[in-house]
């Protein structure tokens, strides 16, 4: 008989409330990444290798983790909270017994933190088991989630990824296949994810492609990473990306590609390019996203230039773009700031009068190599402000002369809802602020940011097969009436952490589609 057999899962079903979110304390400014994906058909150590496909993309999401693999009978999955070396052990991962394996790291875009949300999600229905694991978000999920619950749907997780699982059961399809590609078809927003099923495995990216998905061979077995960072560690050969509306099945027949989807104008998300992907992968037909980091750096040099004796970025985001700039301009590159590497994913929370550690917890100034100097500080993205107003005090008494701000992507304007947690409209400094009220606010001595088009013109496609919404609020998939209002567009209390001390006058923004 074909079952799910779940083994113990033994990691803590939440946060204690005496922990402080390193979230919340140290890395509350920046958009947070979505999610990673990760699945492998054909091999005899299928789960082992899901985890170091999970390892790589640690980057993507680290509040919890899943991997489930079969044997072509059964399913043996295994999920925790926390990072991936703290939720698997080689006793768990020789449990997870099969030559197919799908893995999942999230970071929560939409729904709680709790294991119920943990992928990959797992369901056993009437056509055998199956298991998903999704990174993207979907707009239209609540207002599914509301209509197949009204059908009497009973619901797991408040995750958006489930909704997918019930569209399969509830599809009248005579094939698993076309229950998925019925289910898909629902759905509006950006998906790119792994199922697993008895037979073999799913991989399937929406028609706009928001989010990459790469497909790999390792030894005979085929392989689906959101980044090619995990098939460098496994030493797989990354083949080319799973492109969008392209939908592949893996089985014993060997692997076919469908394009069942209604094909859309690619809408890739640009701001992988600027923060999220890791920069050694090769995403979105990039070289390298190191590359393009460093050419945005270069262009914004040309575009903001400064009269400075050095340039420092803001560890490790701001590298890449701090050495293209600190080239475009020709003067010295210096590391004036350190970034402890050892924050972790939450922090005890001392005595309340030693507590106001701030952004002192991540980074800390070289003070020898600032003293005195005119620098240029060079981050990726200005999201809040509130950590770089204090990284900025943190140069200024360190002993810079002078402290000029560069950010190597365009003012971050407006909220993502295709899978990046970003805080609300009201919340992004720049959706209210002039650049110079924002210099004002950051203390610096000037502020510059990378254009638009200079941001498009150092990518590697035709500038319009991008989404830049956050960045233009040209949303690329238009919403409902409905959707709006259940997305919370112009909410305040959605995706709220943190307060921006400057948030308070903004006025709502009309949202713009592109279709
Ligand atoms: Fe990416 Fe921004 Fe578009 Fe979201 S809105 S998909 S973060 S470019």
């Amino acid at each position: 008989m074909k079952t799910l057999n779940s083994i113990e899962e033994d990691m803590p079903l939440s946060f204690p409330s005496h922990c402080l979110s390193s979230r919340e304390d140290t890395s509350s400014d920046k958009f947070h990444d979505e999610c990673a994906v990760f699945g492998i058909y054909g091999h005899t150590e299928a789960a082992n290798l899901t985890y170091l496909g999970l390892y790589a993309q640690q980057h993507r999401g680290q509040e919890g983790s899943g991997i489930v693999a079969s044997d072509g009978q059964q399913f043996y999955q295994h999920k925790g909270l926390g990072l991936v070396a703290d939720i698997f052990s080689q006793p768990v991962l020789k449990r997870l017994s099969g030559t197919r394996a799908i893995g999942h790291n999230r970071y929560s875009t939409a729904g709680n933190s709790t294991i119920n949300n943990v992928q990959p999600l797992t369901v056993n229905f009437a056509f055998g088991n199956l298991a998903l694991s999704h990174n993207g978000n979907l707009i239209n999920a609540p207002m599914l989630r509301g209509e197949l619950e009204a059908y009497g749907a009973i619901f797991q997780s408040d995750s958006d990824s489930e909704v997918m699982i019930h569209l399969i059961a509830h599809s009248k399809a005579d094939t698993l296949l076309d229950r998925v590609i019925d289910a898909l078809s629902l759905v509006r927003g950006a998906f790119s994810l792994v199922i697993l099923t008895d037979e073999g495995l799913i991989a399937a990216r929406d028609p706009y492609g928001f989010r990459p998905l790469c497909l790999g061979q390792y030894k005979g077995s085929w392989m689906v990473s959101s980044e090619t960072c995990a098939f460098d560690l496994i030493g797989a050969e990354f083949l080319r990306e799973i492109e969008p509306g392209e939908l592949m099945v893996f089985n014993k027949s060997g692997i076919k590609s469908y394009y069942p989807f209604v094909a859309k104008h690619p809408a890739l998300c640009i701001f992988e390019y600027v923060y999220f992907a890791r920069p050694d992968s090769k995403i979105f037909g990039a070289n390298s996203v190191y590359a393009i980091r460093k050419a945005f750096g270069r262009q914004l040099a040309k575009e903001c230039p400064a009269n400075a004796d050095m340039v420092i970025p803001v560890p490790d985001s701001g590298v890449p773009a701090a050495l293209g700039y600190a080239e475009g301009l020709g003067i010295p590159f210096e590391i004036g700031l350190t970034r402890n590497h050892y924050v972790g994913r939450t922090f005890i929370e001392p005595e309340q009068a030693i507590r106001h550690f701030g952004v002192k917890l991540k980074h800390n100034a070289i003070t020898e190599i600032l003293e005195g100097k005119r620098v240029v500080v060079v981050d990726d993205s200005l999201v809040r402000g509130t950590t770089s107003r204090k990284i900025v005090k943190m140069i200024r008494h360190a002993g810079a002369r002078e402290i000029h701000v560069r950010i190597s992507s365009p003012p971050t304007i407006a909220p993502c809802f295709y899978g990046i947690d970003t805080p609300t409209q009201k919340e992004l400094v720049a959706s209210h602020l002039t650049i110079e009220e924002i210099r004002r606010y950051l203390t610096a001595d000037s502020l510059g940011y990378l254009s638009l088009e200079g941001m498009l013109a150092m990518a590697p496609n035709q500038s319009d097969s991008y989404c830049h919404a956050c960045f233009s609020e040209q949303y690329p998939i238009s919403f409902t009436k409905a959707e709006q209002l259940q997305l919370g567009l112009f909410d305040s209390t959605q995706h709220s952490h943190v307060s921006s001390p400057v948030a308070d006058s903004v006025a709502e923004k009309k949202i713009t589609v592109i279709e």
